[in-house]
């Protein structure tokens, strides 16, 4: 299955895309997280990637289409793959388009006033990734795997402001673009209350 995750920033992609890896045995592939990769590795696409990222804006169509062909064409991509926070524009939408059949689009529903409450507690753990808000869990490590947690460059009230910016106007037409595959959840602040409907669709498509 092929599968897209659809939502503003801190409405809980990252979340619910974990929780689908895991039952679905898909792989999760974030182009935020690409491009952070590329960043601590400083390649070429990392440093651009850094100056749009760090004010909140889009890097540019191109880079982002590139990167994400070469990450689909893995071999780990072949029995499909949930993109979290791919495409973000229409152009991307359309060049996936030519790239591959995607199945399905969830979209994650959550009012931009709960999303700034989010935005400015995120904590991402340094080595699995996994995400905790300091409302619910105000540790420095991972539960999981006991790294220490950190918070983004680009989580903070200006940059989340831009970010929510750019989302009405580049990403929110998708919501249109998929209009024929989409399912819709409200992302709660429980993630398993948000999973449990989408867990529902997703296998009502197997
Ligand atoms: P995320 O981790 O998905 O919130 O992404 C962090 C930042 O990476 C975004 O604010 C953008 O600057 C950049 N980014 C991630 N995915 C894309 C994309 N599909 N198109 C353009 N920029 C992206």
């Amino acid at each position: 299955m092929k599968l897209i995750l659809l939502g503003a920033p801190f409405s809980g992609k990252g979340t619910l895309a974990r929780k689908i890896q895991s039952d679905f045995n898909l792989v999760q592939i974030s182009t935020g997280d690409l491009f952070r990769e590329n960043i601590k590795n400083g390649t070429e696409v990392g440093n651009l990637a850094k100056t749009f990222i760090d004010k909140g804006q889009l890097v540019p169509d191109s880079v982002t289409i590139s990167m994400l062909k070469a990450r689909i064409a893995n071999e780990d991509c072949k029995n499909g793959f949930i993109l979290d926070g791919f495409p973000r524009t229409v152009q991307q939408a359309e060049a996936l388009e030519n790239l591959t059949k995607i199945d399905a689009v969830v979209l994650l529903d959550v009012p931009f006033d709960e999303i700034r409450r989010r935005a400015l507690g995120r904590r991402t753990c340094s080595k699995c990734g996994e995400i905790y808000n300091t409302s619910s869990y105000d540790k420095t490590t991972c539960l999981k795997c006991g790294s220490p947690l950190f918070q983004r460059d680009d989580d903070n009230l200006e940059t989340v402001n831009n970010r929510l910016e750019v989302y009405e106007r580049q990403t929110a037409p998708l919501i249109d673009f998929y209009a024929d595959r989409l399912f819709a959840v409200k992302g709660q602040d429980n993630p398993e209350d948000t999973y449990k409907p989408v867990k529902n669709f997703l296998e009502g498509k197997l």
